[in-house]
């Protein structure tokens, strides 16, 4: 089936909808800056808490942390970040824009957009140079006297710098594994496409250390779990992608890396990045500290530095990429509608309480249903507005179940359960209603677009 998505389709839908909108936005807007409005903080916070869930709860050697996002700048001389976190740069001298030397073949030309920056006539491009992504600040009041500091362009670093810490404070020993979530800053040259690029964004990491000899088996092994997390939550396997790095695209301390790559309307691009980074960052952070991080393994005598395992996500990627996975247009009885066919974990709201006028009573058995089903998951309550257009919003936001309460509920208190995506209406007694819906939260779920 051919998908109806496109990104403009999607900014159109998150802003309408509230979801995401451009950032500071009475001041003319920041570039590539957004704010994430209800519904968009609801699906990111969903997004977020399902990755915590893969890693906390569903087993027993992820460990939590959360660390600070100024960190000692030694940490990014050791992290190689200072010296080689750059992205090559051209200016050119006719149009004044800047643009990354790598990607000129996605860019467009500031004086004749239809193509690309270096083949107009009048294009003057200057060599590339290398532009350091990191952000700078300064700690302290006077900025000559003050120390540069950096906003951290990964969140990784701050586990490793921990790695001693967590060692002896969570009685773990490898194979284990250090996660976080946090906001990482990166000055990017070319920012662009929504939030799928932005120099502020959210990150998803996770640090898995091992015994070296083990290193290829744990790769493999989260590989496998990480390609698993986003089809359990409904990504169509035909637009997900496992794609291994070339030698040549390889970081110099990776044996290995994969990029899970999703096919956005922009193409097949990547969400994720699995890393086998080997000893690096421990040995790199030894050296600069003088802090001995390793592991002494007490039944066989063995000392290591453990071999890293990293799988990095980006939040506001991946929202972004179960937005436009589930975005879909149908008509139904000869009117079009816009829904977004999310995994109901995903989902902003869960179930939407509509009575289906505002009198007779319905009002209040409504909102009753609401406190009830409010306590088990994210409800909502809505009297505003023709019937047809509740259902059509909580369609664009994704709630997979409405629930109707209208004459015949005062009657025999059963109302109607609405299926976002099969749009099956039928008749069910109040109180079965949270048991039920609790039930369909919890059922393993496939996008019905697989068989559309
Ligand atoms: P890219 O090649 O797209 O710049 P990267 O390989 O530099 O990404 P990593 O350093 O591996 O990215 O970061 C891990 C994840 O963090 C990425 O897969 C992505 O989901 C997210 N991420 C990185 N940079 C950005 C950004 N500027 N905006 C939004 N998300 C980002």
């Amino acid at each position: 089936m051919d998908d109806a998505v496109t990104m403009d389709k999607i900014v159109a839908l998150c802003k309408r909808r509230g979801f995401i909108f451009p950032s500071s936005e009475i001041y003319g807007g920041l570039g590539s800056s957004y704010d994430y409005g209800h519904y968009g903080v609801l699906l990111k916070t969903n997004v977020k808490a399902q990755w915590w869930r893969s890693m906390l709860s569903e087993r027993d050697d992820i460990v939590a942390l959360d660390a600070a996002i100024l960190m000692h700048p030694r940490t990014w001389e050791a992290s190689g970040h200072l010296a080689g976190f750059t992205d090559p740069l051209v200016d050119c001298k006719t149009c004044g824009q800047r643009f990354r030397a790598d990607h000129l073949d996605q860019l467009a030309c500031g004086q004749k957009p239809s193509k690309h920056p270096g083949e107009a006539d009048v294009c003057e491009l200057t060599e590339a140079r290398d532009f350091n992504l990191m952000f700078e600040t300064t700690i302290g009041p006077v900025r000559e006297s003050g120390t540069t500091v950096y906003l951290r362009p990964e969140t990784a670093q701050g586990i490793f710098v921990n790695f001693k810490n967590v060692l002896q404070f969570s009685r773990k020993k490898p194979p284990f594994g250090i996660a976080q979530v946090g906001k990482s800053f990166r000055n990017e040259i070319t920012p662009g496409n929504f939030v799928f690029r932005t120099r502020e964004f959210e990150q998803m990491e996770m640090e898995f250390f091992v015994a070296p000899a083990e290193a290829q088996q744990w790769f493999e092994h989260w590989l496998a779990e990480r390609e698993r997390w986003y089809t359990d939550l409904g990504i169509r396997p035909d637009h997900l992608r496992m794609r291994p790095h070339d030698p040549d695209e390889l970081s110099h301390y990776s044996s290995a890396t994969s990029d899970v790559e999703y096919r956005f309307p922009i193409g097949w691009s990547e969400l994720e990045g699995i890393a086998n980074r080997g000893d690096f960052d421990l040995t790199q952070h030894t050296e600069f500290s003088g802090e001995k991080l390793e592991y002494f393994d007490q039944a066989s005598g063995e000392r290591y530095v453990p071999h890293v395992i990293e799988p990095a996500a980006g939040a506001d990627r991946a929202t972004l990429a179960f937005l436009v996975d589930a975005y879909d247009e149908e008509e139904v009885e000869g009117e079009s509608r816009t829904v977004l066919r999310l995994h109901p974990q995903l989902a902003p709201v869960k179930v939407a309480i509509l009575p289906l006028v505002r009198k007779d009573g319905q009002p209040e058995i409504a909102k009753e249903i609401h406190a009830d089903l409010r306590r088990r998951m994210q409800a909502e309550y809505d009297e505003g507005g023709s019937i047809g257009k509740r259902y059509r919003r909580q369609d664009e936001i994704g709630t997979p179940w409405g629930v109707t309460v209208d004459h015949q509920t005062l009657e025999d208190r059963t109302v109607t359960l609405r299926d976002r995506d099969s749009l099956e209406q039928e008749r069910i007694v109040i109180d079965a209603l949270g048991p039920e819906l609790e039930r369909r939260l919890a059922a393993p779920w496939q996008s019905p677009k697989l068989s559309g």
